[in-house]
């Protein structure tokens, strides 16, 4: 082969690499315009994707466990829910004792029942946080006239209250469904102040998952009933309530200018001069009762006064 000859094979096989890299490089530069970002968005896709798997898999692990724990939760409240009825029924039986003691002069002890009427209202929290604070019980005597609102904060129900009261350790009273003390409300007859009754322990029961109220306060005073009294305490006794008024006003429903916490205090130390159980008609809507209540508490507390919450075998409900 001679020397024109080689270098003319080597010309064109220069060519053809010339052609080859050409041809790769147009490839790899259609893969780069048309493959790597077509590609690009689907790794892109698929990590996103990947992620958000991930994370659900771990919410998904996280709800299993919350779910755990919250079936762990109801076992123990249910357990704990039976501790506290079997708790306050024994409660409920050193209180009578307590009530006799102080009754017949064995104990130098006194006892108040706070008792708070119409809720729920929302300023109920308040009252509940000053009892909290206290370590007071109460006995809040609830109605439905204002339907499953708040009257004083419209974006919570009534309902929800409830078993808020329950939880620290109050009693619940019935203070009829209705409320309704005019003519042809709750006191035209027994029977429809029972229906009355029986439509508020109704709601009772769904707020708070199974309570029973058993004593009953009358919208007004059972001195409100007028003539229909004796049938509804009959029918009240059949029935198994019981029914209480009250040995202290707290004059917080005398109107703006007949009430005030200083008021509230007068009242409250003139009863306590000779009261050695007492039943406070307090009213839960009541600013003056919120802003007399630390006060109330205090000045009871120095005069020796134990605040317990109203149970059906109290000396002090009629039945
Ligand atoms: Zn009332």
């Amino acid at each position: 082969m001679g020397e024109t000859e080689r270098q003319g094979k080597r010309g064109s096989w220069g060519n053809f690499i010339l052609i080859l890299i050409g041809i790769v490089m147009l490839a790899v530069i259609s893969v780069g315009i048309v493959v790597v970002p077509k590609y690009g968005k689907l790794f892109k896709e698929y990590r996103k994707y990947s992620s958000e798997l991930k994370e659900s898999r771990s919410e998904l692990a996280e709800a299993e466990k919350e779910n755990k724990k919250l079936l762990a939760d109801r076992d123990a409240l249910q357990a704990l829910d039976g501790d506290v009825q079997s708790m306050q029924a024994e409660t409920f039986k050193y209180a009578a004792e307590l009530e006799a003691a102080v009754k017949n002069g064995s104990s130098s002890k006194k006892i108040c029942y706070i008792t708070l009427d119409d809720g729920p209202y929302y300023r109920g929290k308040k009252f509940l946080d000053i009892f909290n604070k206290y370590d007071v019980k109460a006995t809040f005597f609830l109605t439905t006239a204002n339907g499953d609102t708040l009257p004083d904060k419209g974006d919570e129900t009534a309902s929800s209250m409830y078993n808020e009261y329950l939880k620290y350790g109050h009693t619940i009273g019935n203070h009829t469904y209705s409320h309704n003390y005019s003519a042809g409300g709750v006191y035209s007859s027994a029977d429809s102040f029972m229906k009355s009754i029986r439509k508020q322990d109704k709601f009772t029961e769904k707020a708070t998952g199974g309570y029973k109220p058993v004593i009953v306060r009358f919208p007004g005073g059972s001195g409100t009933a007028g003539s229909v009294l004796g049938d509804i305490t009959e029918d009240l006794k059949k029935e198994g309530d019981g029914w209480i008024d009250w040995t202290v006003d707290s004059s917080d429903s005398w109107g703006t200018d007949n009430t005030s916490p200083k008021i509230i205090m007068k009242q409250i130390k003139e009863a306590a001069k000779e009261q050695k159980i007492m039943v406070i008609l307090f009213h839960e809507w009541s600013e003056n009762s919120e802003k007399a209540m630390p006060q109330v508490i205090e000045y009871l507390d120095k005069q020796g006064y134990i605040f317990l919450p109203l149970f059906y075998d109290s000396v002090m409900v009629e039945k």
